[in-house]
């Protein structure tokens, strides 16, 4: 049998003559070939590495319902009809995703969101195949670096605000990376249990949206610069009840009270909170003062984390059109807390974002248009041509011998799309 990880475009060995030289490891910078059939070159010939071009590859953020209805659109048994268009956007991102000029990578929102869908290892399945393995980091774990390179700033008298993070910083794997062909994925098995959580997390969520929505509309004409302000002023004690949940559970525990196990693992917001104080720590040794300067840090400096302000200002946004009439707020998005969170974190990582109609006109609207440092271009069903228009002209824009490149490494049909990767495999 041939080595299965070997693989074609083959050329003539050097050795042994045959047409059997194939790929068998692709890495950043070169790849290898060695012949199927004689093995050569073996262990005691220099192997036989092949360079290749650097890649600057796309970043595109695709929202969950760009997922679900390009799986609708593949998937064989589904019965109803999908807009056209999610097939072609599909066809679209593989081929130029094959041809390493984009990556779309995955994020904790998509298996949080896929587990309630009828198809959820479909999901996993298209977005895996676009994304290769790049995942970006938690919302959490970003909002914590995001923090405390604000508070380096504020520190050390630097522009606030500024940050040194790019997407590369933010994901798991190489995003310019020339991609193996073989991709292994595990089923992990967190679904259950995740589900049962996630169902909770979002009733409570969605209680406190309609609970918000009721206050905005209860609170006539009132602007933007109004509710900025108002939903800035939440985020210390966001913070602080969050921690003190763990601080609760924590000393029940001491007094040998019974107590969940997983509330005394410290959450996020404690997390966030004992880092900024160990930060200030470094500065100061009074007990007064780190607090007097965590609590300025929270209240006055907090709306330069990317995250915070991104987060604040489309909840503002939201609430002045609710509060000025132009929106009803029974229109709310029910996934709309779990969407900012997404774009709050993602949106200064991504060079496009494909988003749902309400979140898109958001950020498209003035004042978040011109207020948002490194906005991606912003694309939504109201916009699809163009996000189509979009991806042609990142092919368009390619020299050729990238293509002669992807060619002579992954042979011709490879960038054909995958059309059948929902039908059942034999
Ligand atoms: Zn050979």
């Amino acid at each position: 049998m041939l080595n299965p990880f070997i693989n074609e475009p083959y050329l003539p060995c050097p050795k042994c003559g045959e047409t059997y030289f194939g790929v068998l490891h692709i890495s950043k910078f070169q790849y290898s070939r060695r012949c199927a059939k004689c093995g050569f070159p073996s262990a005691q010939d220099p192997p036989a590495w092949f360079p290749l071009l650097p890649v600057n590859k796309t970043v595109i953020y695709l929202d969950q319902l760009m997922i679900s209805n390009m799986v609708k659109s593949l998937h064989p048994d589904f019965q109803r009809s999908v807009d056209p268009f999610f097939l072609e956007a599909f066809k679209k991102l593989d081929r130029l995703s094959k041809l390493q000029l984009i990556v779309c990578p995955d994020s904790e929102f998509y298996e949080n969101e896929s587990i309630f869908s009828a198809y959820p290892s479909e999901h996993k399945r298209v977005y895996e195949l676009l994304s290769h393995g790049i995942t970006y980091w938690p919302f959490w774990t970003v909002l914590r670096f995001e923090i405390h390179e604000q508070l380096e700033n504020w520190f050390e008298k630097r522009k606030m605000g500024q940050t040194k993070y790019t997407v590369h910083n933010f994901v798991h794997g190489d995003i310019d990376e020339w991609q193996e062909k073989l991709l292994i994925t595990v089923e992990t098995g967190r679904w259950k249990n995740l589900k049962a959580d996630l169902q909770t997390t979002n009733l409570n969520l969605k209680q406190g949206i309609a609970e918000l929505a009721d206050f905005w509309e209860s609170q006539k004409d009132k602007d933007f610069d109004f509710w900025f302000q108002h939903e800035l002023k939440h985020w210390k004690n966001t913070f602080e009840e969050g921690a003190s949940k763990t601080i609760e559970a924590a000393m029940k525990y001491i007094q040998g009270l019974s107590v969940d196990p997983l509330e005394i693992l410290p959450n996020s917001s404690y997390m966030i909170l004992r880092e900024i104080k160990e930060f200030v720590g470094k500065y100061t040794k009074d007990e007064d003062e780190i607090q007097k300067l965590t609590k300025e840090f929270l209240l006055e400096q907090i709306h330069h984390v990317p995250f915070v302000r991104i987060h604040t200002m489309l909840f503002a946004a939201i609430a002045t059109k609710i509060s000025s009439g132009h929106m009803k707020k029974d229109k709310i998005n029910s996934s709309i807390a779990s969407d900012i969170n997404m774009v709050s974190t993602y949106l200064p990582f991504c060079d496009a974002i494909f988003l749902d109609r309400q979140m898109a006109g958001l950020l498209r609207d003035q004042p978040l248009k011109n207020c948002i440092d490194k906005m991606p271009q912003v694309f939504s069903m109201a916009n699809k041509q163009e996000f189509l228009t979009y991806l042609d002209n990142i092919e368009k824009n390619t020299p050729t011998t990238h293509f002669e490149k992807v060619k002579e490494v992954y042979g011709e049909e490879w960038v054909n799309p995958y059309l059948t990767v929902l039908h059942p495999q034999l």
